[in-house]
């Protein structure tokens, strides 16, 4: 059997940790045949508890953006733990940090390190509550911006007050966002923006520049602070904030999972107009100055401005659309690829809106048998380390689970 040490694992997870596993890291709520454990990854691939090889489109749900195990950047990261990692103050190489993602960052003079996502954007929410001592924050609907009580997509251990002075707003949507600013009258903090629209469960969106251009200039007029949630897309998109192909500069953006491709770190970049209210608030965590992770940053930062891993992602990216968007139409089987080609969410036929995706789940578990992770639901992530082999063997392996579909059919 194919995953049998991955489900007697799974039976011990059951006993000792709540559901097995937590979050959407639960392979239940994917397709069947998903492994959940893993013992190997290096380069694109990925090695599950039974020794099977995958190409991985998931790189983590993000952090890797430029092969697991990057040898130059794993080298600073574990010298640097070798002298001085978690402390009671921080390294130099904090100070140098700020400089350099400032350097990168137009819009931001200044830059908190943190651990996760979800230090990053709550930190960014009082920041922008802060700014002006006002309440209301806008949020697009359905966007996720992380895992605590004013952004958790799932209610259960949150009260109503949580999000009691959050108003939500259709992203890409002028008129909704207005109405929404209105609603907020002279008690706007801030309005909430992903670089695109990259919810889970329904065909993505590229930004519309009108709405990100309004964006800003409904803060300009209100004096709150816009902040564009990199976490996702940063570095993905642009070696600068996402909006900045658009000329629209953030306030504020959060960032995190790749910023040293893989290893904990995330960060506030700000703007000189929001240093102040930044600092009034209080940010603190027990890992949150830890060397080895600032050492892999610097290094990734360095990889960053002097390859061409940007441009030959979107590379693979446009290959593997084109590629696929060819087999869907030989084999007649509609297959709707969104986002940006780097990032591409990829749903069969009619899915959208819930897990009930027979026709994603099939196409995603026979991939996973040839050595494809896929993900049905989710934008998925090109990796720097992928080859054009890579995804010729991707779509070898769509071609026959495509047509063992439309036989089944
Ligand atoms: N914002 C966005 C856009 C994200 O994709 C995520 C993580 N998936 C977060 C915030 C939260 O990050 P973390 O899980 O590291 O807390």
């Amino acid at each position: 059997m194919r995953l049998e040490k991955d489900m007697k694992l799974r039976e011990r997870a059951a006993k000792v940790i709540p559901n097995g596993m937590y979050g959407h890291q639960n392979v239940s709520l994917i397709a069947p045949g998903t492994p959940q454990f893993f013992t190997r990854a290096e380069g694109a691939y990925l090695w599950d508890v039974d020794g099977n090889r995958y190409v991985d489109y998931m790189c983590g749900y993000g952090p890797q953006l430029l092969g697991y195990c990057h040898p130059e950047i794993d080298r600073a990261y574990c010298e640097q733990l070798s002298r001085i990692d978690v402390a009671t103050g921080p390294t130099p190489l904090m100070v140098e940090l700020a400089e350099k993602w400032t350097e990168l960052v137009t819009h931001a003079d200044w830059a908190m390190f943190c651990k996760n996502g979800t230090d990053a954007t709550t930190m960014a929410l009082m920041t922008a509550r802060a700014y002006r001592g006002r309440k209301k924050i806008l949020i697009a609907t359905g966007a996720y911006h992380g895992a605590t009580t004013w952004c958790t997509p799932f209610p259960d251990g949150t009260v109503p007050e949580d999000r009691a002075h959050i108003i939500h707003y259709e992203y890409n949507n002028v008129e909704s966002l207005e109405k929404a600013a209105e609603e907020a009258g002279d008690d706007l903090a801030g309005i909430f923006a992903s670089p695109f629209k990259h919810d889970v469960l329904t065909d993505q969106q590229l930004p519309d520049p009108a709405y990100a251009k309004r964006a800003r200039a409904l803060c300009d007029e209100k004096d709150a602070l816009l902040i564009v949630d990199e976490i996702r897309a940063g570095l993905r998109i642009a070696r600068d904030a996402s909006w900045s192909l658009m000329g629209v500069e953030p306030d504020l953006t959060s960032w995190g999972k790749s910023l040293a491709n893989g290893h904990p770190i995330s960060a506030l970049l700000g703007s000189e107009k929001a240093k102040a209210a930044a600092g009034k608030i209080y940010a603190t965590g027990s890992f949150w100055f830890a060397g080895a992770a600032m050492a892999a940053s610097l290094v990734t930062l360095k990889i960053l401005q002097e390859t061409d891993y940007l441009e030959r992602m979107i590379g693979l990216g446009t290959r593997l659309r084109t590629g696929l968007g060819e087999i869907g139409q030989r084999r007649s089987i509609s297959i709707r690829q969104t986002g940006p080609e780097q990032m591409p969410l990829i749903m069969l036929a009619d899915d959208q809106g819930n897990l009930d995706m027979q026709r994603g789940f099939a196409f995603c578990s026979g991939l996973m048998e040839k050595g494809v992770y896929f993900h049905p639901w989710h934008n998925m992530f090109i990796s720097a380390a992928m080859t054009d082999k890579d995804i010729d063997m991707t779509l070898e392996a769509a071609d026959r689970v495509l047509a063992d579909m439309s036989v089944d059919a």
